[in-house]
């Protein structure tokens, strides 16, 4: 397996970056996007359609801004990780991160296999939606 080493550090360095550059960009235009109120810009007949199409976008849209504020978050304290030179180390078990998991996540501060008992953690804190209503005791 191809891990983590601090010769890699000037290159990851640059790529977190970049990723915090693009994902401030991407929540500025957010806010942008937003402040344009659905009066200005003129449109006086709406149909449900249209709302309707509005409502599921403005859901994508905070559900997409949720999730660049956490990588946001995730790229400062990897840049932070970076300064002390832990960066490339996963946070739970101390082992060196995968190069390839690291250049598709630059921010990531687990190993695969740590970032799975966390996944797996959530799955089990969440409540189970798979129940129907049909197989609940009237
Ligand atoms: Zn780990």
């Amino acid at each position: 397996m191809n891990t983590y080493n601090p010769t890699l550090a000037s290159h990851f360095a640059l790529l977190l970056g970049k990723r915090e550059a693009e994902l401030r960009a991407m929540l500025g235009a957010g806010a942008a996007y937003e402040s344009q109120a659905p009066e200005a810009q003129g449109r006086e007949v709406l149909d449900f359609k249209d709302i309707a199409v509005e409502d599921t976008q403005a859901v994508v849209d905070e559900a997409k801004a949720e999730q660049a504020t956490e990588e946001l978050e995730q790229v400062v304290a990897a840049r932070r990780r970076m300064r002390d030179g832990s960066y490339g180390e996963c946070q739970d078990c101390g082992e060196a991160i995968d190069v390839r998991r690291l250049v598709a996540l630059p921010g990531t501060a687990f190993c695969a296999a740590c970032q799975q008992i966390h996944e797996h953690q959530l799955e089990r804190a969440q409540p189970l939606r798979r129940t129907t209503p049909h197989g609940r005791y009237a």
